[in-house]
């Protein structure tokens, strides 16, 4: 057990810087204006040159800090999501891009880190562009100010360019005093670890497990919960489904009252 802790731990420290060179060559490639994007599956399912830059550049210094990481890879998997908010990058919301990297052990998401390249973009030029969140299960989360939306109020963050009527009925059945509509999914975690929204509310296939482990992480070290929508917990082992089919329910604070207001109808129609 030493040594998994010992590896965990250079892996985290790791993890951080990586997550930062990946932050400025996405910076980098908006500065050069080409984005290179292509459709994968859609019109709003698009990769861009920093997508393919960044993982290229994360699974290289993984691989060569991380020989062993295969052989130990049973039990330690690494989820990448090189550029989340991708279509949100190519309309020019730039900090609702995160790279995410995220750390399973035995299938339980254990350490998280966000990187935001665009943290303060529109913040004037005194402004630090950028900054890394990052957390490890029962140790904490560090990089923000933890800050809540009153219990009282209930205002729900979701998806902006992925929405469907699956998504809006669940949304509504919340009774929210406000509704925020941003890309990311480490984005929308964000906005509930900072005080800007007290649910994020995705019933609909699409996200993936490379989206919710890292964000998973930081939300449940500081006390928060993220499930699917029906409330069951997400597993992160090597061979599970890359597709967070039953959808994405987290919070802060108040998790009960979210899981008991989605529709049955909602329920049914998202099978695990
Ligand atoms: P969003 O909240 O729309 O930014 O989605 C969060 C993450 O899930 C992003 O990485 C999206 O690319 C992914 N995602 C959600 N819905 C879909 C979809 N219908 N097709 C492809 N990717 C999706
Ligand atoms: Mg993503
Ligand atoms: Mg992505």
């Amino acid at each position: 057990m030493a040594s998994s802790h010992t590896v965990l731990m250079r892996l985290v420290a790791s993890a951080y810087s990586i997550a930062q060179k990946a932050g400025t060559i996405v910076k980098c490639v908006i500065a050069e204006g080409d984005l290179g994007i292509v459709e994968k599956t859609s019109a709003t399912d698009v990769q861009t040159e920093a997508d393919r830059l960044v993982q290229i550049s994360i699974c290289s210094s993984l691989a060569r800090k991380f020989p062993e990481l295969t052989i130990i890879g049973e039990e330690l998997v690494v989820w990448v999501d090189p550029l989340d908010g991708t279509k949100e990058y190519t309309e020019g919301l730039l900090d609702n891009v995160t790279v995410l990297l995220g750390i399973a052990y035995e299938g339980k998401a254990i350490a998280g880190i966000i990187n935001q390249p665009h943290y303060n973009y529109q913040a004037g030029p005194d402004a630090v562009l950028g900054r890394t969140i990052w957390g490890v299960l029962d140790l904490g989360a560090f990089g923000f100010q933890l800050k809540e939306v009153p219990a009282w109020k209930h205002i729900i963050t979701t998806a902006r360019s992925h929405s469907n009527k699956l998504v809006t009925d669940c949304v509504s059945a919340m009774n929210p005093d406000d509704v925020l509509r941003v890309g990311g999914a480490g984005n929308k975690i964000i906005q509930l670890i900072e005080g800007k929204a007290s649910a994020y509310v995705f019933a609909s296939p699409g996200c993936k497990k490379w989206d919710t482990c890292a964000p998973e992480v930081i939300l449940h070290a500081v006390g928060g919960k993220l499930t699917d929508i029906h409330g069951n917990a997400l597993q992160y082992n090597k061979e599970v489904k890359r597709m967070n089919s039953a959808g994405v329910l987290a919070t802060l604070r108040n998790y009960d009252y979210y899981v008991s207001r989605v529709p049955e109808s909602v329920k049914n129609a998202l099978v695990p």
